[in-house]
C-alpha cells in the first residue's frame, strides 16, 4: 500500500467517523427538542382541560354580573364569550360583543363586578379617559383600589 493511498483511506475513515458523529448528534437533537413541545402539550392540554371544566360555571357568574350591573348603564350587548386567555381578564369589540376569561370564577366577587363593569363602560366609551372611568365610578365607586388589586394577580 503506497503512503497516499494510507493517507486517502484514512481520510475516508476520518470523513465517515465524522459523518456518524454528526448522525449522532443530529438524533440526539431531535430527541431533546421533541421532548420540550410533548411536555408543553401536556400542560396546555391540562389547562384546557381545566378550562373546559370550568368554563359553564363562569359564564353562569358573568352573565349574572352583567345582568346585575348593566342595570345601571343599560347598553345593548352583543354575545358573551368565555375565553381562555393568557393575558387578559376581559376584552370587547365595536360590534357589542364582550370577552371574559374564564378564570374570573376564581378571584373575588368584587374583583369579578369591577371586571364586568369595565368591559361594559367601554361599550359606551372605547378608550380609558375621564369620561370612562366616571362611568366606572357609577357601579364601582372604589375602582381604582379594586384596579390596583386585579393587577396584583396573575392570570
Ligand atoms: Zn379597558
Amino acid at each position: 500500500m503506497s503512503g497516499s493511498l494510507r493517507c486517502c483511506l484514512a481520510k475516508n475513515i476520518l470523513a465517515a467517523t465524522m459523518i456518524m458523529l454528526f448522525k449522532l448528534l443530529d438524533f440526539a437533537m431531535i430527541f431533546v427538542f421533541r421532548r420540550a413541545p410533548r411536555k408543553r402539550q401536556k400542560v396546555s392540554q391540562a389547562a384546557r382541560k381545566h378550562y373546559l371544566a370550568n368554563r359553564e360555571m363562569a359564564r353562569k357568574v358573568i352573565k349574572e354580573l352583567i345582568d346585575e350591573l348593566n342595570g345601571c348603564y343599560q347598553v345593548k350587548i352583543g354575545r358573551v364569550a368565555v375565553k381562555h386567555h393568557k393575558s387578559r381578564w376581559g376584552s370587547c369589540s365595536s360590534k357589542g360583543n364582550l370577552n371574559f376569561n374564564y378564570k374570573i370564577l376564581f378571584l373575588p366577587r368584587e374583583l369579578q363586578e369591577y371586571i364586568v363593569a369595565h368591559e361594559l363602560c367601554h361599550l359606551l366609551e372605547f378608550n380609558h379617559g375621564r369620561n370612562f372611568w366616571e362611568l366606572v365610578a357609577k357601579t364601582i365607586n372604589d375602582y381604582k383600589l379594586r384596579r390596583m388589586a386585579l393587577k396584583k394577580i396573575n392570570i
